[in-house]
Order: C-alpha cells, then sequence, then structure tokens
C-alpha cells in the first residue's frame, strides 16, 4: 500500500517520542499534513519508567497513547509501524505494521527514533539483565523484583534466599541511582509487614559502575551527597568495577575485591549505556552520512544530513556537538527543525545553526531527596526533590496524567504503599527465569498458574 497524501507540504515524522512529538506539536499551526509514525502506539515518559519498575505508577500514567494526544491537531496523522527502509531519493519511507507493508512519501522528514539499551558488545547480558527502555522492560523488571521477594519466601535454604533478596543494579548513571534507590525504599518501607517468612528490609542492594564516579552528568558536589543518601538509604556502591558476566544467579565483575568478584543475585538491571536506535543505521546507509560510535547520524549544524536539507534527525538518534541524550536536547532539536520547515514554507531557506540551552539535569534518590541542577542552582536534599516533583509534574503529557501520578505519589511517597503491583505470570520470574528451577524453592513456585495482584 502506499500513501501518497495530499498535495499540500507532507512532513512525516518517525518517532512519537519526546523529539517526535515536540516536532508535531509544533508544525499545528503549519500549513502541512503530517504523519507520525511510531512502532508503539504511545508516547512515553521515560524518565519515569523506574517508577512503573518500582510500583509506583502504571503504564498508562507515563504512556499515553499518541492518538489521544494528538486527537484535537487537524494536521495529524498517526501511524502505527516500524519504519524499516528509508528511500532518500525518491523521498519515501518503508513501514511495517506486524508483517503489513506500507510506503509512505515525504516532502520532509524528521527522524526522531531514540535510541536502544547497550551492552557494550555483550547483547548476552540482556538476558538476565533487562534494560530499562520500554514498557516491556519496566514491566519485566517490576515483575523480576517483585518475583524475587515471593521467591524468598518460599526459599528455605540460606544461599538462594539471600540470592533472591540480592538486587544489582548496573550503571550509576541517573537511571540507576534512581532505580536502586527506589529498590532500597521498596524493600525497607513500602513492603514492612507484607511477608512472614523474610524480611524484605535484609535485602542487599548493590550499584556497580565502571567509571570511578557516580552521576556522570552532574558536578561533583551533587554527586557526591547523592552517593551518601543513597549510602544511608542501605544501597551498597562500587564504582571502578566492570561487569564481565551475567547469568540466571549472578554477576562476574573485575573487583579487586574477591568477594565483588562473584555476585549471587537473582536480580540485575541493566542502566549501563545506551546506542542509536537502529533507523539511525538505516538513514545513514541511505544518504551517505557519517555515525558516530554509538551509531548516532551525524548532521549538519541545522539538524539536516549533509546533501538532504529536507531530512532532519533529531533527539537521540542526532549525533551533532557531542549533545547528551536527554529530553530537553530531543524536544529543542525537534522544534528547530519543525521551524526550519515553516520558514522554508514561508520561502526563507537560510540556514540557522540549532542552538541548545542546557536547562539542566535532575535525579532522585528516594522519596524527599534528589539531587538538581536548575540554571546557576546547585539543589539536593529535599530542595532537589521539590524541583524535581514540579518538573515531571509540568513535563507529562495530558492533565489526566499528572493528576493520576500525582495520586501515585501521594500514596507512595506520603503513604507506604506501592499502588502497581500487578504482575502476572509472564512477568512474575520474568521469560527467562521460568525455565529456572531454583535450587531451594518448590517446584509449585517455579511455575506460577496464573496472573495475580498483590494489595499495597
Ligand atoms: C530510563 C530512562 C530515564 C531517563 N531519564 C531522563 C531524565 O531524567 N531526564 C532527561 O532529560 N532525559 C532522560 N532520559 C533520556 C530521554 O528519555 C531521551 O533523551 C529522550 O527520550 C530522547 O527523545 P527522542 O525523541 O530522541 O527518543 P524517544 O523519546 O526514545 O522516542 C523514540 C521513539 O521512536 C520510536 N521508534 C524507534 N525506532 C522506530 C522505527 N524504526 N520506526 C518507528 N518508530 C520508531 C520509539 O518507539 C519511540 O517512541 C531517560 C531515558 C531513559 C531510558
Amino acid at each position: 500500500m502506499s500513501y501518497s497524501g495530499s498535495s499540500r507540504h507532507r512532513v512525516v515524522v518517525v518517532g512519537g517520542g519526546f523529539g517526535g512529538l515536540s516536532a508535531v506539536k509544533a508544525l499545528r499551526r503549519a500549513d502541512v499534513d503530517v504523519t507520525v509514525i511510531d512502532r508503539v502506539n504511545h508516547h512515553l515518559f521515560q524518565p519515569l519508567l523506574y517508577q512503573m519498575a518500582t510500583g509506583i505508577l502504571s503504564e498508562g500514567d507515563i504512556a499515553p497513547p499518541l492518538r489521544e494526544i494528538l486527537r484535537r491537531q487537524r494536521n495529524v496523522n498517526v501511524m502505527l509501524g516500524e519504519v524499516t527502509g528509508v528511500d532518500a531519493v525518491a523521498r519515501e519511507v518503508r513501514v511495517d505494521t506486524v508483517g503489513q507493508r506500507s510506503v509512505v512519501r515525504y516532502d520532509s522528514l524528521i527522524l526522531a527514533a531514540g535510541s536502544r539499551q547497550s551492552y557494550f558488545g555483550h547483547d548476552e547480558f540482556a538476558v538476565d539483565a533487562p534494560g530499562m527502555k520500554s514498557i516491556d522492560d519496566a514491566l519485566e523488571v517490576r515483575g523480576r523484583i517483585f518475583g524475587a521477594f515471593e521467591m524468598a519466601e518460599v526459599t528455605a535454604d540460606l544461599a538462594p534466599r539471600e540470592a533472591w533478596l540480592t538486587f544489582v543494579v548496573i550503571g550509576a548513571g541517573p537511571t540507576g541511582v534512581e532505580m536502586a534507590g527506589q529498590i532500597a525504599e521498596l524493600s525497607r518501607r513500602s513492603l514492612h509487614h507484607n511477608f512472614r517468612g523474610i524480611d524484605p528490609a535484609s535485602a542487599r542492594v548493590v550499584l556497580l559502575d565502571g567509571l570511578p564516579r557516580a552521576l556522570g552528568p552532574f558536578p561533583e558536589s551533587l554527586a557526591d551527597r547523592a552517593v551518601k543518601d543513597l549510602t544511608s538509604k542501605g544501597v551498597e556502591i562500587h564504582l571502578g568495577v566492570m561487569v564481565t558476566g551475567v547469568d540466571a544467579e549472578g554477576i562476574d565483575t573485575n573487583a579487586s575485591e574477591l568477594t565483588l568478584r562473584r555476585i549471587p543475585a537473582r536480580t540485575k538491571i541493566w542502566a549501563a549505556g545506551v546506542a542509536a536506535a537502529p533507523l539511525g543505521r538505516i538513514a545513514a546507509a541511505a544518504t551517505g552520512a557519517g555515525t558516530d560510535r554509538a551509531g548516532r547520524v551525524q548532521v549538519q549544524p541545522d539538524c539536516t544530513i549533509a546533501g538532504y536539507p529536507e531530512i532532519f534527525v533529531v533527539g537521540d538518534l542526532m549525533s551533532l556537538d557531542k549533545l547528551p541524550g536527554v529530553a530537553e536536547v530531543a524536544m529543542q532539536s525537534a522544534r528547530h527543525a519543525a521551524a526550519t520547515i515553516g520558514r522554508r514554507l514561508r520561502g526563507d531557506s537560510r540556514e540557522r545553526p540549532f542552538r541548545y540551552r542546557d536547562l539542566g539535569t535532575m535525579a532522585t534518590i528516594s522519596r524527599f531527596r534528589a539531587v538538581a541542577t536548575v540554571g546557576p542552582l546547585r539543589l539536593s536534599g529535599f530542595p532537589g526533590w521539590l524541583a524535581w516533583l514540579f518538573v515531571h509534574l509540568m513535563f507529562l503529557t495530558g492533565f489526566k496524567n499528572r493528576a493520576a501520578v500525582l495520586v501515585n505519589w501521594l500514596i507512595a511517597f506520603v503513604g507506604h504503599g506501592r499502588p502497581q503491583r500487578a504482575i502476572t505470570s509472564q512477568q512474575v520470574f520474568a521469560r527467562v527465569s521460568l525455565t529456572a528451577n531454583p535450587a531451594g524453592a518448590s517446584a509449585r513456585h517455579t511455575q506460577p498458574a496464573s496472573s495475580h495482584q498483590q494489595a499495597s
């Protein structure tokens, strides 16, 4: 099937994440027909995935449907499908919607396909150490975390029980720090009185990073503060330690301390690296553009591909001036692309370079504690947390989502509860662990019968 569109200028946007959605919204008054293509039907607020994984938020809270967000924007058509090919000469993209193929033509193309987890050449680690990039990932991690406490409860022998109660987070960037902090809080606070055979507060939460310091993008003083806060919450932090192996029962490292060489741990979460989405490679091959080490497409200062002024690459997929892979870069570069298209349609074809305005960065440690840089301000502790709360509420899409998130935060942060602890039989011990028969656990519990919900 081929979509040729109308006689108006056709803008195709690939990806409905931070970049894609910003571009689409910025084109709302332009005299163009926009098609936004995404392989999923929702816009995912990735910075709160870790809260979904730890039972605070539901998938609906952080992933509203693209069609719903854009229902009032009459010049937009939403299409579900994965872009698998770009023909830069014929100006069309190939789309695969669960096996159904189509071709979509464009006059301007904005590629905003984001990034994926990188295991630095060890993709086999993904089997036992899922990453944190999608709803599927977060639900799997949720299943593994809550499932691990269930398994510990029915495991009589000490060593295997301790392995179920050990959680290793690999990567001490913002995502790893937030994840480790939440697992610690969950075990020490939210699961209190929930179990009879185990004390969830005895869980060991380990945060590892190959680099010598945590929270690389933050000023050193704030990173040190975060490490101190996490340690006080019971997180064990080991920096300068590389993971050399991951399997169902634990991880291997290159640590000099013998006790860290092998850490028996049933639950491992990979928060260590990202690489560009595969579309980067496809677009580069179609245009002759270069890519950087992470597979991001090298662009001109105005975010277009050299020789193809009608193709823009924005956000995590773009390689420009070593800009970081953060939401603000994606949104600002996407708006720049949309503004350039608008200007060209008005007859102004002058090139204007994209200039990024750094608005700051933040990470939560636990309830009421965060570190944040906002302009010249350096915030930590409760003021940092308030800044974090405000910014995240503002950036969430849609009033209904903000209201739902606020209620869930009240339950989790002011109360003790974790309102979103439903795990299904597919997730409870996660894809691969289902096949394992852990020592000390009764067979009855290695094959859960059906989905179940744990009230908080
Ligand atoms: C766990 C986590 C926490 C984070 N925390 C923060 C934070 O606190 N602050 C911050 O600023 N940034 C944070 N980030 C980074 C931020 O989310 C990204 O920089 C941002 O999402 C990039 O926007 P994007 O539009 O380039 O890509 P994305 O938002 O990832 O969107 C890409 C979209 O493209 C779609 N797609 C991909 N390939 C195709 C294809 N071939 N065909 C069709 N669709 C496709 C995907 O489904 C997705 O919807 C975090 C990221 C993660 C994973």
